[in-house]
């Protein structure tokens, strides 16, 4: 039997060892740029936080589209069994904060070495700078075409990954081939970005605010979203790891939609009136401008005491009573309109892909052409961050190679 992998990203490389493991099986991986897993080297910040080492349940509350579609292959290939397999092959690793498991040489790089050698030691055919231009179904098999021929297999697995980072080689070439056979996708959107904003928040760009809640209302799901953690002001809006993951909950809303910066959430309103009243009669002979650095971030103040409505050059004692209650509001609901996504090109993941409706979840079959199956980012599923992405192209990747093995 003949089996052809296309893309040689996370998932295409784990299709590809596992497809690999049965004699007399053939098994071509067909990568369109000049190494293997150019995506992985820009992963967790060139460190790779390759899975997030929990159980299947509340990985699955980390999946954001699909959950019930990448269930069986996780709990077939769980992040301990990820682990293991790392291990087993030589790659040492280490589990941080939040369940992150990364190199432990903190280099991306030996993530791709380690499936490269598993790739060679079971005989795969790599074929590098090798663009598959074109996928033909056919009753016994599928036709191939790449610049200098075309070929007949059994079996195509196509793992071309999604649209995000298209210099990594994810252009959505599959989503096209996946369009031409019938098959149904789902809208690509950007997921895991930097949010734009309505207010110009360059004079901000940079600041980074810790501990902080930002809310949203999801209009369509009558929901609200409250993330805590940290974020950054940038000159385009906003960004950093409670926005990115805020992407992820709203990138299928419509915009502009109305966030709250709670720059306080440890205080209520209440006890934010008792400290700011203790702090007033403390300082009263100050300018708010010089007082304010006690609660904010120095280079927040302005834009708080313009948000508040209040000169910042105002003494203490003068603040009116309505005046303090307009500086509670403006630290506790704090006002971003949020306009749009990055650019999908910008974004971490994609959501959208091919619509898992079309996937057989127990092979990763496709269930109108069975001699086709995908894997990875390329369907319509999409994680937080913390490793749950790279955990479910491995975990489909591997699914996708053992089920094309089996004759049917
Ligand atoms: C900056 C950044 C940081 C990230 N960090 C993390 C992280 O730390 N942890 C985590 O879990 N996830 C992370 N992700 C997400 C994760 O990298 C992806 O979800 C995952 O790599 C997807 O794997 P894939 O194999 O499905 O697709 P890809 O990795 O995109 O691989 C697809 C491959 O197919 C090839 N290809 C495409 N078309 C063709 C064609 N026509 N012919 C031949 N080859 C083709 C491409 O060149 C590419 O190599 C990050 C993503 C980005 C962009």
């Amino acid at each position: 039997m003949k089996i052809a992998v296309i893309g040689g990203g996370a998932a295409g490389m784990f299709a590809s060892a596992f497809a690999s493991t049965k004699q007399g099986v053939q098994v071509d991986l067909f990568e369109k740029n000049e190494k293997l897993g150019k995506k992985i080297y820009i992963t967790g910040k060139g460190r790779c936080n390759f899975t997030n080492v929990c159980d299947v349940k509340t990985f699955c509350e980390n999946v954001v589209s699909n959950p019930k579609f990448v269930y069986g292959s996780l709990y077939k290939f769980t992040p301990n069994d990820v682990l293991n397999f790392f291990e087993n092959n030589g790659l040492k690793y280490k589990v941080e904060r939040g369940n992150r498991a990364f190199p432990l040489s903190d280099k991306a790089s030996d993530v791709t070495k380690t499936l490269e050698r598993v790739l060679n030691k079971n005989g795969v055919n790599i074929h590098l700078n090798t663009p598959v231009l074109s996928v033909e179904y056919q009753d016994n098999g599928v036709l191939l075409t790449t610049m200098s021929d075309i070929i007949h297999f059994d079996k195509v697995i196509i793992a071309t990954g999604g649209l995000s980072y298209p210099t990594t080689g994810s252009t959505g070439d599959g989503h096209k081939w996946a369009k031409k056979l019938g098959l149904n996708t789902i809208d690509c959107v950007a997921s895991l970005c930097e949010l734009k904003t309505k207010q110009n928040f360059s004079s901000l760009a940079g600041i980074s605010l810790k501990n902080v809640t930002l809310s949203a209302k999801l209009p369509k799901v009558k929901k609200q979203v409250e993330l805590f953690g940290e974020m950054l002001f940038t000159h385009q809006g906003i960004s950093g790891p409670i926005v990115l993951s805020m992407s992820a909950k709203v990138n299928r809303c419509h915009f502009p939609l109305d966030m709250n910066l709670d720059l306080k959430p440890a205080l209520t309103d209440e006890q934010l009136n008792q400290r700011l009243l203790r702090d007033f009669s403390a300082n009263s002979n100050k300018d708010i401008i010089n007082y304010l650095p006690e609660l904010l971030p120095s280079g927040m103040c302005k834009t708080v005491a313009k948000v508040a409505k209040i000169e910042e050059n105002k003494k203490i004692h003068q603040i009116t009573a309505v005046e303090r209650q307009r500086l509670i509001n403006a630290l506790k609901q704090f006002p971003i309109t949020v306009t749009g996504l990055a650019d999908i090109e910008q974004a971490i993941v994609t959501a959208g892909g091919i619509d898992v409706k079309e996937i057989n979840p127990a092979t990763m079959q496709c269930k109108k052409f069975p001699n086709v199956y995908f894997a990875g980012e390329i369907l319509d599923v999409d994680a937080m961050t913390g490793g749950f992405n790279l955990q479910i192209a491995f975990a489909t990747g591997r699914l996708a190679g053992l089920s094309a093995l089996e004759t049917d």
